[in-house]
């Protein structure tokens, strides 16, 4: 198994300290040449604006997309999730372009406003056992889902974790939680049928990842 970490900006390391305590093979995704052989694609916490304006420069954006449509499994976080989404506004109700449009999902970047800007909250999420800590920091609030879209967790009554076929997307870090549990879960259920964890990766429970803010 190889995963990719699209890598042009925002909290890439992170993923690839969970890929690497999770004994997966990780790339940095910069160009559409890294995406060659990928059987998995983690996007980032970051800025989604400057992201989406690097998908362009790189040239990523057009592979990239083709990539997704044609089943490449995907993970993203936070500004991650901004960009998989297709229908995206801003606190004041004015839309941009969505960047990938793989997700029939609408959001509202920084939808908790200054008052809540980064906070932690315990979810329950759909086949994880106990609180899965959840650490949001400028985060998205996801207002509709489409129906091809399955809700995996829910805070404050909007869904936080979302998948549409092989595509997951968080609105909270789970790279920054310490718990790898939701990056092995996806690597086994979001993949494809043949893949599978090597065997000796870290059990979840014993396992660390770095705490850190973006
Ligand atoms: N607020 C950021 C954005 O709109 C996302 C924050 C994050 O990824 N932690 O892109």
């Amino acid at each position: 198994m190889k995963a990719g970490v699209l890598a042009l900006q925002g909290a890439f390391r992170e993923h690839r300290e969970v890929l690497d305590a999770l004994g997966v093979e990780a790339v940095e995704v910069r160009v559409p040449e890294h995406l060659g052989g990928l059987d998995a694609l983690f996007m980032p916490g970051g800025e989604s604006t400057t992201i989406g304006k690097l998908l362009d420069t790189s040239g990523l954006r057009e592979p990239l997309q083709a990539a997704l449509t044609d089943g490449l499994p995907a993970f993203g976080t936070c500004a991650g999730l901004i960009l998989l989404a297709d229908d995206v506004r801003d606190a004041v109700d004015v839309a941009s372009p969505p960047a990938l449009g793989m997700i029939d999902c609408a959001v509202v970047r920084n939808g908790y406003g200054r008052q809540r800007e980064s906070f932690e909250a315990g979810l329950a999420v759909n086949g994880i056992e106990g609180d899965f800590p959840g650490v949001f920091i400028r985060a998205p609030v996801v207002e509709r889902v489409g129906d091809a879209v399955e809700v995996l967790a829910t805070h404050d009554e909007h869904p936080v974790l979302v998948r549409q076929g092989a595509i997951w997307a968080a609105t909270f870090h789970p790279e920054l939680s310490g718990d790898l549990r939701l990056h092995q879960r996806f690597l086994t259920e979001g993949t494809a049928a043949t893949a599978t964890l090597p065997t000796g990766a870290a059990e979840p429970e014993l396992a660390t990842a770095p705490k850190e803010k973006t």
